[in-house]
């Protein structure tokens, strides 16, 4: 059972390729380690890989079947990626034409139709922004699209543009409307990103065609964003926590998982330096600045899409008020390691001994 494949899960870190990739946020240094080699398998079964790029991340589908079915097994993991590209054009901000670039540019102008696909992520962001408290908030993009981190001429925004772009934040502002298959956001210059849930949406949707496909028994990840199953009494996967700190380093703890997402919301490996201080990406949507609360949260839900848009939530909150969300949700667990570098679990997470592992900087 543990000796099936190990995967270390940490987002960006590889020993094997080092991929430097342009965001809208600027150059980020990403990277992943294998992901899974199968140590033993069971004797007619074989895994079907495939590996691709996509949404500045590397994607790695595995399939276990029998050895017969292997070719409809990457047929099944072609169609997978289809759907998954399908989906990105609809979500992604930074392409014009998507329909959320549609509706952005119609905010405080018209209502939007929009795909059933981005309606549930739509609605799932505001179920997690109510809980949240506005922790997690896909309008923050208004004042998060103000911060230029990008390793060259990195731009922090003024004070003043940062209290007028707040003006257009709030999830409270868009408005949805499910019978007419709209959307609407109410304010000139609301701005949306889907940034901390679209990946986690485009990993459901990979499981939700290989599951049409008749298997039973996969694995998704798309850059640390990761989705398993496999058939009831059937060996899990295992699923490595790379250290966030050190995440070249000995893996925290490895998991293994029957079925099931878990998502890694990190700042450490994307962190830009303007004038001795440092920045990243998780923006808290209540001050317009980056959230200084924890350097790691992972989420573990049912689907990948929540744990993504948990994982960013519990980031803003801290482990405080994220641990008491967490505790007062169905089915989400969460490991939390704050900016102290101290690490705390929720009650239903599956490796406790991570309470016992001390988390050093590497030049500690
Ligand atoms: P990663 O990009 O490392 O997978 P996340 O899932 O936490 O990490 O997503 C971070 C992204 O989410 C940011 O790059 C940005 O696009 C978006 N984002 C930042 N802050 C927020 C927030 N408070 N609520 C919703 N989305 C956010
Ligand atoms: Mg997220």
């Amino acid at each position: 059972m543990n000796d099936r494949i190990i995967l270390p899960v940490w987002k960006k870190l590889s020993l094997h390729f080092l991929l430097i990739f342009i965001t809208g946020y600027g150059i980020a240094i990403m990277s992943s380690r294998t992901f899974g080699q199968p140590i033993t398998s069971d004797k007619q079964s074989v895994i079907a890989v495939q590996r691709c790029g996509m949404m500045g991340t590397n994607v790695i589908i595995k399939v276990q079947t029998e050895e017969s079915e292997l070719e409809k097994a990457h047929a099944a993991i072609e169609k997978a990626i289809t759907r998954m590209q399908n989906l990105i054009e609809i979500v992604n901000a930074r392409d014009p034409n998507s329909e959320v670039s549609y509706l952005n540019q119609n905010a405080g102008n018209v209502p939007v139709h929009i795909h059933a696909e981005l309606m549930q992520i739509l609605q799932t962001s505001r179920d997690v922004s109510v809980a949240s408290e506005g922790a997690f908030d896909i309008t923050f993009y208004a004042v998060g699209q103000l911060w230029k981190l990008r390793p060259v001429l990195p731009e922090i925004p003024t004070d003043e543009a940062i209290a007028s772009a707040l003006l257009c934040v709030g999830y409270q502002k868009m408005i949805l409307n499910p019978d007419a298959m709209t959307a609407f956001l109410n304010k000139e210059g609301m701005r949306i990103e889907l940034g901390a849930i679209a990946k986690g949406a485009v990993v459901d949707e990979a499981a939700q065609s290989l599951r049409d496909d008749g298997f039973t028994n996969y694995l998704i990840n798309a850059g640390g964003d990761l989705y398993v199953t496999c058939p009831t009494g059937s060996p899990g996967w295992n699923v490595g926590l790379t250290n966030p700190v050190d995440p070249r380093g000995p893996v925290l703890v490895t998991i293994e998982m029957h079925r099931g997402s878990i998502v890694t919301s990190g700042n450490y490996e994307k962190m830009v330096e303007i004038n001795g201080k440092r920045y990243h990406h998780i923006i808290d949507p209540r001050t317009g600045r980056p959230a200084d609360r924890c350097i790691s949260v992972t989420v573990i839900a049912d689907n990948a899409m929540l744990a993504d848009a948990y994982a960013t939530a519990f980031f803003v909150m801290g482990p405080e008020k994220g641990m008491k969300l967490c505790e007062s949700l169905t089915g989400i667990e969460a490991f939390f390691i704050d900016k102290e570098l101290k690490t705390s679990c929720s009650s239903g997470f599956p490796a406790k001994e991570l309470l016992n592992v001390e988390i050093k900087n590497k030049d500690q």
